[in-house]
């Protein structure tokens, strides 16, 4: 087995356990292909959060059993192995769906993936399936994080315990979990080392973090970055993703007092109404999370927030969707993921009364997409004629030009050399579209 492909659906977390596996078989000296079909271990990391999420998995794996064929034909063996939530959510219904399966694992077990090749290729074991919450924290084994270049991961927490009634996070990642602050401080110094410029802190519910310090001490987010925020080097931090009724006065105190907090925020708010909130078993109602983002415009004026919508939530009617559009003004989020709601098997919402019928659903989507794409396009059009740090991380559309991001996370383009890349530096905006800025070098 020289050559492996991982191909990675969902969430950011997803994307960081992707990255954490990939070390893992690098370690055993395999290398990333290029193609699938150059891959002798394909691997799909899987996301149950919405059905069609869920399904995009066993219509890839329909065509990766045709690759495994012909790669057979022509005397090479092809493992496949699927991870994730969809992993811990369907089971053994995995290798009843698909037989292309080689092996199975659960969100909390992939430090177990080189035992689980060995067996396999030992003909020890066949079709293994592991969706263990084990006692063993997986970060003991997985040895250390890389640097993934300008911008890098940190998963500080993991699971959740909101339960809100519509999602599957709480049963596929578990309850939650937080890693010793040691462990986190001592990964984010060795990733500014590799040249690692910002760090996302990654969670769930990341602002519910309680990670313990080194005399057993539980700490919370706002303790961890100011710690972090003490590391020479680096430039940008961000945390996601926030439940609003975990943001304390500390972590707000934060976004006052540690200059290099990025001034942009996620905050999931999924509807304006208070019934719809009850409804969804969010512990905040509107108001207070208007008050959590007042008290954070109070702390940072330069502060600007991102959120996420369910719309067509069971019986949600005309005045409570009108509610949604309504918190909407009030904020004027500079961008937002917004979603009509779906059903997902296990969840107590999906048994409820009431379901909202597909094509007001659609509709109430559009009214309130169109709605948030006009805050994004007004605050990126806002933008033109200012000069603003842009952290060039990746090739532009054409040769010779570079895209980054500016602190409010928006993608800019702009005529840039490689000198550029992986710095930080000012950019004078030109022009805006909804998706993105492009501009000019202003120099240091
Ligand atoms: S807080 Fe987020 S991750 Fe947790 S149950 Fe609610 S929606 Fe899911």
């Amino acid at each position: 087995m020289e050559k492996y492909f991982i191909k990675t659906f969902g969430c950011q977390m997803n994307v960081y356990d992707s990255h954490r596996v990939a070390g893992l078989l690098e370690k055993r000296g395999l290398s990333a292909a290029e193609r699938i079909e150059d891959a002798d271990l394909v691997i799909f990391n899987t996301c149950h959060i919405r059905e069609k999420a869920a399904e995009k998995l066993f219509s890839d794996l329909g065509r990766v059993i045709l690759i495994k064929q012909e790669r057979a034909a022509q005397g090479k063996d092809t493992v496949i192995g699927v991870m994730g939530c969809v992993v811990q959510a369907e089971d053994e219904q995995i290798f009843k769906r698909s037989a292309a399966v080689d092996f199975a694992l659960g969100t909390l077990t992939y430090h177990r993936l080189p035992q689980i090749l060995d067996d396999l290729a030992q003909k020890k074991a066949e079709m293994v399936i592991d969706t263990e919450f084990p006692a063993e924290s997986k970060f003991d084994y997985l040895g250390e994080n890389t640097s993934q270049g300008a911008c890098s991961f940190i998963a500080i927490q993991e699971g959740c315990n909101n339960f809100c009634t519509y999602c599957v996070v709480p049963y596929t990642r578990g309850v939650e979990t937080s890693r010793p602050v040691e462990d986190v401080v001592r990964e984010a110094r060795k990733l500014v080392s590799e040249g690692t410029l910002e760090i996302n802190l990654l969670g769930q519910n990341v602002n519910s973090y309680h990670g313990e310090d080194a005399l057993g001490k539980e700490r919370n987010l706002a303790y961890l970055i100011n710690k972090i925020s003490e590391i020479d080097g680096l430039k940008r931090l961000r945390y996601t993703t926030s439940y609003p009724a975990d943001v304390n006065d500390e972590l707000i105190d934060c976004h006052k007092n540690v200059p290099i907090l990025m001034p942009y925020l996620h905050l999931p708010v999924q509807s304006g109404s208070d019934r719809i909130l009850k409804a969804m078993n969010r512990r905040h109602t509107a108001g207070e999370y208007l008050e959590v983002i007042a008290k954070l415009r109070e702390a940072n004026p330069a502060l600007r927030f991102a959120s996420d919508f369910i719309v067509g939530f069971p019986d949600e009617s005309d005045e409570d969707f009108q509610a949604t559009l309504d918190l909407a003004d009030k904020v004027k989020f500079i961008t937002a993921f917004s979603f009509k709601y779906s059903p997902r098997p296990g969840t107590p919402a999906a048994e409820y009364e009431h379901q909202v019928p597909e094509k007001i659903k659609k509709e109430r989507l559009a009214v309130l997409q169109d709605k948030l794409f006009g805050y994004q396009l007004n605050f990126n059009k806002e933008m033109v004629g200012k000069i603003v740090p842009v952290l060039f991380e990746g090739d532009g559309r054409h040769k010779g030009q570079l895209t980054g991001r500016t602190p409010y996370m928006q993608n800019l383009y702009a005529e840039a050399g490689d000198e550029c890349r992986g710095k930080i530096v000012n950019v004078k905006i030109e022009t805006a579209t909804m998706n993105s800025l492009s501009g000019t070098i202003a120099g240091d």
